[in-house]
């Protein structure tokens, strides 16, 4: 991976990359999602606990992104909505 390819926090030191991951900016939050569905979970008007909401944490090369579980839907759900999986 190119250093390029990373996208970056303005307030904090997260990177990720993937044009649909989704970073909240929210003070005292900064975390990563695998996608806009998973982000709209975390933050129905402000922001949830991503583990409170069903979801996930996922490893990733470069770094932890929050994502679907098979519980709230399944992988195919956040894939269908067009979330990294
Ligand atoms: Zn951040
Ligand atoms: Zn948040």
């Amino acid at each position: 991976m190119r250093l390029s390819e990373l996208i970056a926090c303005g307030g904090c030191t997260e990177v990720w990359t993937g044009s649909s991951a989704a970073h909240c900016a929210a003070a005292d939050c900064h975390r990563t999602f695998s996608g806009p569905s998973a982000f709209d979970l975390h933050q129905p008007g402000e922001c949830r606990h991503p583990a409170d909401v069903g979801l996930v944490p996922r490893e990733r090369s470069w770094g932890t992104a929050w994502g679907w579980s098979d519980r709230n839907g399944g992988i195919l759900a956040g894939r269908l909505a067009g979330d990294l999986t």
